[in-house]
C-alpha cells in the first residue's frame, strides 16, 4: 500500500524511537505515548486524538477496520508502519502483542480550565504510585460518570504503558490534569467546589455527607502515606469509610471506586 513502510527489523530507527516510550523520560520529551490493540486505536482516532504512527502485524493487513485507521493516520500526516509479530513484540515488551499499535500525542487539561458545575464530580489523587491503580482510578472514573482526574505532585504517568493498559480504553475518554499540592490549594479555593478529602483519622463517615449541591472532588492519598495534612486540612471534609477485620485500609483503586460510587449515587440509575 502506498505510504506505508515495511519494517522488519528491530534495529530499524523508528522502531526503537517507539520502543523508547516506554520510558517515562522519553515520554516527558516526545509528548507522545503508545497504545495498544485495534480496538483501542480506532476510538483514540474516532476520538480525535492525535496519532503519530500506526503500526500493525502484516498477517491482519486486510481488517476492514485496520484499513479505516491506516486511511485516517495518513491523512493526519502520521506515519504507518506494516511490521511483524517479532517487532511488536519487542516494541510493547510482549510475547503475544497485540496486532496494532498506534502512538499519539499526550493530552492533558491545565488545571485553570477545569470549572466544575453543579453535578460533576473529580477525582484528584495524591502522589499515587503504581501504573495500575491509576488505571483502575481512570476506568473506573469514567463508569462513574465523572469529570476528571488530577494528578497533585510526583505521580506515576498515566501515559506509561501499564497504566494506559488498566484504563481499558477510559483514558480516551476522562481529561487529565497535573499540578502541584500548592497550586491544587490555590485552585480549590475558587473552584466553587466542596473537596471531600479521604483519610484513614477522618472522623465523618463517608456515607453521612451531602454530595449534591456543589461540585465534588474526592482528594485521595498516596498509597504508603496518606493524604499530607497541608491537603487533608484545606478540604471542606475528611471522610473515612468504615472497616472492619484486620485490614490497615483499603487499596486506593478500590477506596476511589466506594467514594465514586457513594458520591454520584443520586446521578446513577439503571
Ligand atoms: N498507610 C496509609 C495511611 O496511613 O493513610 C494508607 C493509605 S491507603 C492505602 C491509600 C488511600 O486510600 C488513603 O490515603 C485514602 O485516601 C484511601 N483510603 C483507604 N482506605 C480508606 C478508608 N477506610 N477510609 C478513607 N479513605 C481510605
Amino acid at each position: 500500500m502506498a505510504h506505508v513502510k515495511e519494517v522488519t527489523s528491530l534495529a530499524n530507527p523508528i522502531v526503537k524511537d517507539i520502543r523508547g516510550l516506554t520510558s517515562k523520560k522519553e515520554r516527558e520529551a516526545s509528548g507522545a505515548f503508545l497504545a495498544e490493540g485495534l480496538g483501542f486505536v480506532a476510538e483514540a482516532l474516532a476520538r480525535g486524538w492525535a496519532v503519530r504512527t500506526l503500526a500493525y502485524d502484516r498477517a491482519v493487513a486486510g481488517d476492514p477496520q485496520l484499513k479505516r485507521a491506516i486511511d485516517t493516520t495518513l491523512a493526519q500526516g502520521g506515519q504507518v508502519l506494516e511490521a511483524t509479530e517479532k517487532v511488536l513484540a519487542a516494541i510493547t515488551r510482549r510475547d503475544n502483542p497485540q496486532a496494532v499499535i498506534g502512538v499519539f500525542e499526550q493530552r492533558w487539561t491545565p488545571l485553570s480550565d477545569l470549572r466544575p458545575k453543579h453535578d460533576e464530580t473529580l477525582v484528584a489523587l495524591d502522589r499515587v504510585r503504581d501504573p495500575g491503580n491509576l488505571g483502575t482510578i481512570i476506568r473506573t472514573a469514567d463508569a462513574a460518570g465523572a469529570s476528571g482526574v488530577i494528578l497533585i505532585d510526583d505521580c506515576t504517568d498515566p501515559f506509561a504503558l501499564e497504566a494506559v493498559r488498566a484504563t481499558m480504553g477510559s483514558l480516551l475518554a476522562m481529561p487529565l490534569t497535573r499540578c502541584s499540592a500548592a497550586e491544587f490549594l490555590a485552585w480549590q479555593g475558587g473552584s466553587g467546589a466542596q473537596v471531600m478529602a479521604t483519610h484513614l483519622a477522618g472522623a465523618v463517615d463517608y456515607r453521612a455527607v451531602d454530595y449534591a449541591g456543589k461540585p465534588v472532588v474526592l482528594l485521595m492519598g498516596n498509597e504508603q502515606s496518606g493524604l499530607p495534612d497541608a491537603l487533608a486540612e484545606a478540604a471542606d471534609h475528611t471522610v473515612r469509610i468504615p472497616q472492619q477485620g484486620n485490614a490497615e485500609s483499603l487499596n486506593l483503586a478500590i477506596a476511589t471506586a466506594v467514594m465514586l460510587f457513594e458520591a454520584r449515587r443520586h446521578l446513577l440509575a439503571l
